[in-house]
């Protein structure tokens, strides 16, 4: 059968199902457009419609956070969870808390989740939640009571074998915290693998902070040397500064190659001489400050480039790890005039179809979030396990298994490409992969 008549009507079906979701849209777009050659080496799929089950998420919770400032003036935020596919073990994916955060944002986060999560080889469904409360300016009071009144809703949906959120965006350890104290208080049980990104000294694994870029990194690197060349060396940028980037810094560096610039939502940073990660992390994490901040304490080594596009920079590697369609394509052409060798996405989808198209054209390689940056929830099924044990491990041997799981993802793309005729193309590698471990076990579970 002609190949846009198998995808047209699964992809018609989503757009009249969730009017307006355009990010959702996108997700769906980009990975039924690997799918053809899927449906037709495999019948079975389409005669249980898995595609359109797949598409359609399990359950999609919208509640209301109504909670208190310092001031005692009463705010409502929404609160949403997506449960989208249990085939392959509970719920599992991070809460972002952003004024950006709706439905549809929820729902594409939950698509690349589950897909994601099978990629890793964990028993680990998908989900994903949140709420467009803003953190931004709100007092460490004002957070807690937000975290709290979230979880009230929440906590009945949640359990340590039905849905485990983490973090993602504006949610780090200081959230969670909150967030498990009240589940704990509620439920007056010490449930600890009911959430992840735990802090250490209360059930939560070593280098679960560092795994997203760490794995980002790893998995670089593993692209490079399917070529025959080393990270090592390599000039690399890295957009946004938060948990995802500073991490993916930090192991760049560890590997021999330069870091020259990262960003905020307010511009970027060029430092020439390589990122002074040390400054770069007391300004993010202890002064909660900007990179305007990086460029005038490191005093005259960098320069802050206010209101411009990152992606300006030239480099070989590129690390997009801030957002959503951060990359357009003006972006990738820049990009590619400037010798862009590998560009890895430590975000979710930060490449616009657009940009990736660019990128394809000029053969740059590219590894898409869904298999670069699992290394994050890879990490958190890690701290499920060793919750599960009453066990806690070593960073070094925690580090060691996630290595071992990004090499992993890494060959599953890699061959997966290479087995539908598509050498070298990690988005239809990573595609096609973890949508073929997700439809197995549903097809194997049933009707349900
Ligand atoms: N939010 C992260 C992601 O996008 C991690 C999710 C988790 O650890 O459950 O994969």
């Amino acid at each position: 059968m002609d190949r846009n008549r198998m995808i047209e009507p699964l992809y018609s079906d989503v757009l009249r199902r969730n009017p307006g979701e355009k990010e959702f849209h996108q997700a769906v777009r980009e990975v039924l457009e690997s799918l053809a050659p899927v449906l037709e080496r495999h019948p079975e799929y389409a005669e249980a419609s898995i595609v359109e089950r797949l598409c359609e998420p399990e359950r999609q919770l919208v509640f209301r956070v109504p909670w208190a400032d310092d001031a005692g003036r009463i705010h409502v935020n929404r609160g949403f969870r997506v449960e989208f596919n249990s085939a392959l073990g509970p719920y599992k994916g991070g809460l972002r808390f952003h004024p950006s955060v709706n439905l549809g944002i929820v729902k594409f986060l939950g698509f690349e989740q589950t897909l994601k999560n099978a990629l890793t080889g964990k028993p680990i469904g998908g989900g994903k939640g949140g709420s467009d409360f803003d953190p931004k300016g709100r007092s460490d009071a004002e957070v807690m009571r937000f975290c709290q009144s979230f979880m009230t809703e929440l906590y009945r949906h949640l359990g340590e074998y039905t849905d485990i959120p983490a973090g993602d965006i504006g949610v780090g350890v200081r959230e969670i915290g909150y967030l498990f104290g009240q589940y704990r208080r509620i439920t007056n049980r010490y449930e600890s693998g009911v959430l992840t990104g735990k802090g250490v000294g209360w059930g939560g694994a070593q280098a679960r902070s560092e795994a997203t870029g760490y794995g980002l990194v790893v998995f670089t690197a593993e692209m490079l040397r399917a070529r025959g060349e080393d990270l090592a060396g390599k000039r690399v940028t890295v957009s946004g500064s938060g948990n995802v980037a500073l991490h993916a810094i930090e192991k760049a560096h560890q590997l021999g190659a330069s870091v020259i610039a990262c960003s905020d939502s307010t511009g970027y940073v060029l430092d020439e001489k390589g990122v002074d990660l040390e400054l770069l992390k007391e300004i993010k994490l202890e002064q909660r400050g900007r990179v305007a901040d990086y460029a005038e304490q490191r005093g005259g080594a960098a320069r802050f480039v206010p209101g411009s596009s990152i992606w300006e920079v030239s480099c070989q590697v590129a690390l997009p790890c801030a957002t959503q369609n951060e990359l357009a394509a003006d972006d990738a052409v820049s990009l590619v005039r400037g010798g862009v060798q590998v560009i890895a996405e430590g975000a979710n989808m930060p490449t616009t179809p657009d940009a990736l198209r660019v990128l394809r054209e000029a053969g740059v390689l590219f590894g898409p979030g869904k298999a670069a940056n699992a290394g994050g929830v890879a990490t958190s099924a890690l701290e499920m396990q060793q919750n599960a044990s009453r066990d806690s491990w070593t960073f070094s041997h925690t580090e060691e298994r996630l290595t071992e799981i990004m090499q992993h993802i890494h060959e599953t793309c890699h061959e997966t490409a290479e087995r539908y005729g598509q050498p070298g193309d990690y988005v239809a590698g990573a595609n096609i992969a973890g949508f073929e471990l997700v439809a197995d076990a549903m097809v194997a579970q049933g009707l349900i």
